[in-house]
């Protein structure tokens, strides 16, 4: 099959120990996953169900092991907000997957960061309008290598602004596990090898300017090292 010009290649994520490397799909992403950050943003922390929404799979950009990324701040905003997330990536597809079954569908995890333009979030937010242009933004998803082991379920996830820490819980915080994410995201999209999960975010979240270095980290993952452009 020829087209009219050359397909774009899929974004590709280093895999810890591995050549090959993991071709991005899409990228789903859950909202409000921890209580604390629930509140931070405004919202009842009760365990309603998960929400999700979507970034292109071209807006991951992968940061290679004790790399630093030069990230490019985003046009149209004057509110860049980090969040550090775990990230799941799926090897094997499926729908209405269960929880208890989800695990097989995993083929590994990352630390991500889920780039906020967070004064166009709430306005579209506030406007009951579709938050695209806050969340879906060109390099709007750093992802570190995926590692092909699971993080403990007590592992700290943390992020630091220039050596400050800002955010730091513990994945057991979730309010929706890595299994029940997948069980909920499966019963509306079929998931498909090279499809990611952003998880959520916890408490913490603020802005970064021109110049700020974040350092992201989740126990068993390693870190990821980002520096906003000047
Ligand atoms: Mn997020």
């Amino acid at each position: 099959m020829d087209y009219v010009f050359s397909a774009p290649p899929p974004v590709g994520i280093p895999v810890a120990g591995e050549h090959a490397l993991f071709p991005v799909r899409r990228v789903y992403c859950v909202g409000r996953n921890y209580a604390a950050h629930a509140r931070e943003m405004g919202s009842d922390p009760d365990r309603e169900p998960p929400f999700f929404f979507c970034k292109p799979g071209d807006a991951v950009v992968p940061v290679a092991d004790r790399a630093t990324l030069d990230l490019p701040y985003p046009s149209r905003t004057a509110n860049l907000h980090h969040e550090v997330e775990l990230v799941v990536a799926i090897g094997v597809g499926g729908r209405d997957i269960a929880p208890t079954a989800a695990d097989a569908h995993v083929f590994g995890y990352a630390i991500g960061l889920d780039m906020t333009r967070r004064d166009l979030q709430l306005d579209m937010r506030k406007a009951g309008k579709p938050w695209e242009i806050g969340k879906a933004f060109d390099a709007s998803a750093p992802v570190g290598p995926i590692q092909r082991r699971a993080p403990g379920p007590r592992a700290a996830i943390e992020l630091a602004v220039n050596g400050q820490v800002r955010q730091r819980s513990t994945l057991d915080q979730l309010t929706w596990s890595v299994g029940e994410i997948i069980a909920q995201l499966s019963g509306y999209f079929e998931l498909q090898p090279g499809d990611l999960i952003f998880t959520g975010t916890p408490e913490g979240v603020g802005a970064v300017v021109a110049g700020d270095l974040l350092e992201g980290r989740i126990d068993g993952l390693g870190e990821l090292r980002v520096r906003i452009a000047r």
